[in-house]
């Protein structure tokens, strides 16, 4: 695997703490090798105290690009030279171009246009659908921001009266006014107005971790009523592979279930795509990735 490295090999980075555990240096590093191209992926734990020094790093050593994940996502704002349209209604960042090398740094968030990519591929589609989202947090804010600019009639947002609830009335007010979806945010404790809002939406995302451990026993779903056959439910989570909520809404006659294994790959075949010109080979990530998930 390392056979390829040579002094022309253009290195991207992924900037994060904790890092070690993601699959992303896998997924990219494949799809080098797969394309016979002269890249290399490596994370770096970088947090908020190495993070400014990090990112001088990318400019002086001509680094292509750089995955950006937790805390960075924010935080790396001020430092870049420029936001995609989607990064700056989403107030974060999970991608950075830097082009040729040259130090012109644009930062792009592509977890939300992974979510679309992912639902679209099991024959799901957004535009003029209501939409119930819950968890407005860092994944459930990108989601948010670019089902609005995919043209979704109406995003009813439901968040736990926490940092993250106050942190996206920004957001919900910018997409009301730079967009034409029709948002809505409550409180994730109002029981009757969030059953109601699942009632009658055409999809339902989990973007809460609920599900995920420690809270693998939990959903934010228990009464089989609100689950239909043409209600689409869709988990952010991906390991477990099925959490509570998604077995519950396929004991109960959902037909299209759906966990956040194809948003990791479609959202890493963007950033892919964004830093290098070229389509991630996706049949082949996807197999890689679905089978290391299988086998943890
Ligand atoms: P975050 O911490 O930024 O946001 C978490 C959100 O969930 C917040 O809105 C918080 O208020 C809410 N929440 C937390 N605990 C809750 C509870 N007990 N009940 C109700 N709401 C609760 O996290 P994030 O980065 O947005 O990640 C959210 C989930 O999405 C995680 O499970 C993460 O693994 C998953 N994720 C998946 C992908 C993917 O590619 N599939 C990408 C990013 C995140």
């Amino acid at each position: 695997m390392l056979e390829h490295l040579s002094g022309h090999t253009l290195l991207v980075s992924l900037i994060a703490t904790p890092i070690r555990h993601s699959l992303s240096p896998k997924m990219h590093n494949a799809a080098y090798a797969k394309l016979g191209m002269d890249y290399a992926y490596l994370a770096f734990e970088v947090g908020p105290e190495q993070l400014a020094d990090a990112v001088r790093g990318i400019r002086a050593l001509g680094i292509r690009g750089s995955n950006v994940s937790m805390p960075n996502k924010q935080a790396i704002l001020p430092f870049l030279d420029d936001l995609s349209p989607a990064a700056k209604l989403t107030g974060a960042v999970n991608t950075v171009v830097n082009k040729d090398g040259k130090g012109h740094l644009v930062g792009h968030i592509t977890d939300g246009i992974g979510a679309i990519r992912a639902l679209a591929e099991e024959g799901v589609t957004v535009k003029n659908r209501i939409v119930t989202l819950a968890g407005v947090g860092g994944a459930g804010t990108a989601i948010a921001v670019q089902l609005a600019l995919d043209g979704v009639k109406e995003l009813r947002l439901f968040n736990q009266k926490d940092d993250c609830f106050s942190n996206a009335k920004e957001m919900v007010k910018k997409i009301n006014v730079d967009t034409n979806t029709k948002v809505s945010m409550q409180d994730l404790a109002d029981e009757a107005v969030f059953k109601q809002s699942i009632r009658e939406s055409h999809i339902y995302i989990d973007a809460t971790g609920v599900g995920m451990k420690p809270l693998e026993n939990m959903s934010l779903i228990t009464d089989p009523e609100l689950i239909r056959p043409d209600l689409v439910v869709f988990d952010l989570v991906y390991s477990p592979a099925e959490t509570k909520l998604l077995a519950f809404a396929r004991k109960h006659g959902a037909k299209k279930v759906i966990n956040g294994l194809g948003m990791m790959l479609y959202q890493g075949a963007e950033a892919f795509k964004l830093i290098t010109g070229r389509e991630m080979p996706v049949d082949d990530i996807k197999q890689l990735l679905f089978k290391t998930e299988t086998d943890n």
